[in-house]
């Protein structure tokens, strides 16, 4: 359990690249939470940019795709090996924009 933790880590931060710090937490229920931090920018209160995700291969998924299309709009010139993912990442933002616009459409 804990060798393929970090096993999983180290994965996640070699394609996440050198400007993402990587970690996985463990849950309530003992399950993975992707925890990708941007070793540049800062959020609000001067606290770096993250983006946080629950849930063994969706979580990291997920949490990709938030750091994908942040490499992508923060950091243009930024090598890293999680980019080749980029448009699969914009297609599922798209995909759940869709989503919720269609959701907002059928309450009216
Ligand atoms: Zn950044």
């Amino acid at each position: 359990m804990t060798a393929s933790k970090s096993a999983r880590e180290r994965r996640a931060a070699a394609q996440a690249g050198p400007l993402a710090k990587v970690r996985i937490d463990l849950g309530p229920q003992q399950e993975f939470v992707y925890k990708v931090t941007c070793t540049v920018c800062t959020g609000k209160g001067d606290r770096p940019w993250s983006t946080y995700r629950p849930g063994g291969d969706n979580g990291f998924l997920a949490a990709m795709d938030r750091w994908v299309l942040h490499l992508h709009e923060k950091h243009r010139d930024a090598e890293a090996p999680c980019l080749e993912f980029l448009p699969a990442a914009q297609q599922r933002l798209h995909d759940r924009r869709g989503q919720q616009q269609a959701g907002r459409d059928g309450q009216g």
